[in-house]
């Protein structure tokens, strides 16, 4: 199986929309899988007209918080100077700790330090991972971290882990993921053991400053990758800039997308721009054989 990830470094570039056209026409080829990495805010189901009724959803715990065994403590204080995410106060009238869930990372620290073993870290469920049956013949897996929590890697990971077992399963040929947005940890676990990724961009110099940004960590795990500039005729000269760019560093341009309010008009109405439109077939057809 092939697994092809796309990436943009900021958000609003067209990667989500991208996807779901890529998607689409790639289904009527071949047995394909789609992924939705970008758990913090996941909207390849909408794009594919999947509710998120539609999706069997399962509860996930991939983060951890500290609680306090208070008969434990004795008020030593250790703890108070290790946190590096401010989630540790203190309780005068008590002389013990306040440990606050929502600024814990859980990072373990403060256990390691506490000569009492007076603190634990505990399991919270930060997140849900799921999958529905598109209306293309194809299976969407998406995975959603909880408001303020934190751990979207690790969600990612056991996503993309799903993914592969359903991949097995269904003798999917390809495996379609759109990443998260940024450079953190999402984005290595969205493209991480992909084998291309497609940098999508748009003529501004933000995208085109966090497009490289993303590229460098796609260049660190070797993964081969061209890029698309879409609405690239919104401004003329800076698409060209960014093809200079491309030039320079040997950078397979895949496609230039020429703006087109009916783009958004899909996205209204909760369809790929392949279906609300026949006529953009040809433009993704010519990204999946430049591929
Ligand atoms: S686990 Fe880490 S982040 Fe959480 S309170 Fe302890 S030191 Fe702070
Ligand atoms: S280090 Fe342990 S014993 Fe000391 S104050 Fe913190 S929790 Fe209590």
């Amino acid at each position: 199986m092939r697994r092809i990830t796309i990436l943009s470094g900021k958000g609003g570039t067209g990667k989500t929309s991208i996807t779901s056209s890529l998607a689409v026409l790639l289904a009527r080829k071949e047995k394909i899988i789609a992924v939705d990495c970008d758990v913090d805010a996941p909207n390849l189901g909408l794009n594919l007209g999947v509710n998120d009724s539609d999706f069997s959803w399962q509860a996930i715990q991939t983060s951890e918080k500290a609680e306090l065994i208070k008969e434990k403590c004795n008020g030593c204080k250790k703890c108070l100077s290790v946190c590096n995410f401010g989630a540790i106060g203190w309780n005068d009238k008590e002389n013990k700790p306040i440990f606050n869930s929502l600024l814990c990372e859980g990072c373990g620290s403060c256990k390691l330090i506490c000569p009492q073993k007076a603190i634990k870290l505990k399991k919270v469920i930060n997140g849900r991972i799921g999958f529905a049956r598109t209306n293309y013949g194809f299976t969407l897996l998406s995975g959603q971290l909880k408001m303020g929590e934190s751990g979207s890697g690790k969600i990612i990971a056991l996503l993309k882990n799903k993914a592969e077992k359903m991949a097995e399963k269904q003798k999917a040929e390809m495996m379609l993921v759109d990443s998260a947005a940024g450079i953190g940890c999402p984005v290595i676990a969205s493209v991480n053991g992909s084998d291309f990724v497609i940098g999508i961009t748009e003529p501004s110099p933000s995208a085109l400053n966090d497009l490289k940004r993303g590229l460098q960590v796609v260049e660190h795990f070797q993964i081969p990758y061209g890029i698309i500039i879409n609405k690239w005729d919104l401004n003329k000269k800076f698409s060209q800039k960014i093809e200079d760019f491309a030039d320079k560093y040997k950078i397979p341009l895949l496609k230039k997308i020429p703006y087109n309010k009916k783009f958004v008009k899909a996205l209204i109405n909760l369809k790929p721009a392949v279906v609300y439109d026949k006529k953009f077939e040809n433009i993704f057809w010519s990204i999946i054989n430049r591929i």
